[in-house]
């Protein structure tokens, strides 16, 4: 089955909001096997939205629209659809007191809530709990049509619970499988080339994609078709993959390397801590951005100038004059000083020239060292590459989390 995705609304045009409906309904509707042809985002203007559901209907099974239905002026999606489905528009009972039960207490009830109980009258209505405007299900010539609020959260209720069970009911048993690996140590293209035959022989319902971000590839297999089937086509690619590329898949699946990293330290009860220059903190960030890493994160120094360096983290000054900030010897001893005033098992920290400015011949902006402690053992690495400021602390980040990865392996 093939969907179309219309969200309407000028603010998804002039960039003040980001049309974050599509991408969740995207996934959700590949989850049960429909592939999204394609995504539209329309203004709130009466013959654009008709516009956009003839050519989505003509060439989509189902048709997902978000947005336009709230009580002002400006949401004018139910006009819309009752006139590309010929309807009108008609009280309904069950929408009026879904209204006043979401309102009462909160406003009182105008002339503007009330309207948001008319619904087309050719269409089945399904309620939404979490909101006022309700939402419109249009069948026609074994399509279907199905309107919803504009708003995230609301329309994340009732897509899981009401839209994707019949979605997926109708869809039968075929369906699509991803099965994600995250992939260190590679170019995209050294990767591409690394897996031209592998990828050459990939049966004909098998696809691949490659989603390269910050020093890491996220390597998608995608198959289509009946589960069981498929399942058995996937095992085996999967294991061919394995073989050519061995321990520079780090995860198969689709998570972080931060969570990675925690559930190692977990595993083997160690505790943690960063000392950061040029990445300010965001190294720690990514590890605190995961639920429950008070088990094994204890804190962060951010220590950007020499003077924080000595002080926080026992840093020689010696050391400082003799080989710069940004020097395998500093970033080590940034990370010794880190872990033994924060009393951690293992420590990870950074010091690097995010550029624009500060650059030298023999230390070019974007010249960032690594180094990760555990116990007695040190890694360091360093990273030399210049894509502008954000990517450089971006892709310091990362090469810090995998090196701490490495290191806990
Ligand atoms: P309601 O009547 O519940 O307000 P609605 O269907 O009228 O729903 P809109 O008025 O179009 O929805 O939008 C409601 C809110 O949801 C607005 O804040 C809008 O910016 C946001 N929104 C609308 N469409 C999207 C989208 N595609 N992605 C993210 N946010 C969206
Ligand atoms: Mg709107």
């Amino acid at each position: 089955m093939f969907a179309q995705i219309i969200t309407v609304g000028d603010e998804l045009l002039i960039g003040q909001v980001v049309d974050t409906n599509s991408a969740w309904m995207g996934e959700a509707l590949n989850h049960i096997g429909i592939e999204v042809l394609r995504i539209v985002s329309v203004r709130d203007r009466h013959d654009e939205i008709i516009q956009a559901i003839d050519e989505a209907m003509s060439c989509a099974d189902v048709v997902l629209m978000t947005g336009g239905l709230g009580p002002t002026k400006d949401d004018i999606t139910k006009k819309a659809l009752c006139d590309f489905f010929n309807t009108k528009l008609v009280f309904n009972e069950m929408v009026f007191e879904n209204v006043k039960r979401i309102l009462a207490g909160r406003i009182p009830l105008n002339q503007l809530n009330k309207e948001q109980a008319l619904v087309p009258e050719n269409c089945e209505v399904i309620n939404n709990r979490v909101g006022t405007a309700s939402v419109s299900w249009f069948n026609r010539n074994n399509k279907v049509l199905i309107s919803m609020p504009g708003v995230p959260q609301e329309m994340k209720v009732v897509m899981t619970e009401e839209i994707l069970p019949r979605l997926q009911n109708r869809n039968g048993s075929n369906s699509v499988i991803h099965k994600t690996f995250l992939i260190r140590n590679h170019a995209e293209s050294v990767l591409a080339e690394k897996l031209t035959d592998w990828e050459t022989a990939l049966p004909e319902s098998i696809k691949l994609a490659y989603l390269p971000k910050a020093g890491i590839i996220r390597l998608r297999l995608t198959a289509r078709g009946d589960v069981l089937l498929m399942e058995e086509l996937l095992a085996k690619e999967v294991s061919a993959l394995k073989e050519i590329l061995g321990n520079d898949i780090i995860a198969e699946d689709d998570v972080s390397i931060e969570n990675l990293i925690g559930d190692k330290l977990r595993q083997k009860k160690m505790t943690l801590s960063t000392a950061e220059s040029c990445t300010g903190g965001s190294v720690a960030a990514r590890i605190t951005a995961i639920a429950g890493c008070s088990d094994y994160f204890k804190g962060s120094v951010v220590a950007y100038s020499n003077e924080v360096k000595m002080s926080m983290l026992d840093v020689d000054a010696a050391l400082l004059d003799m080989h710069g900030a940004v020097s395998e010897e500093v970033v080590i001893a940034m990370a010794k000083g880190v872990a033994k005033n924060l009393n951690t098992d293992c420590a990870v920290a950074t010091s690097g020239i995010a550029g624009p400015g500060g650059g030298t011949p023999d230390k070019p902006v974007g010249t960032v060292w690594i180094a990760a402690v555990c116990g007695d053992e040190i890694k360091t690495y360093k990273q030399e590459f210049n894509r502008g400021r954000e990517m450089n602390i971006e892709r310091a980040g990362t090469n810090a989390l995998l090196l701490l990865l490495t290191m806990l392996e």
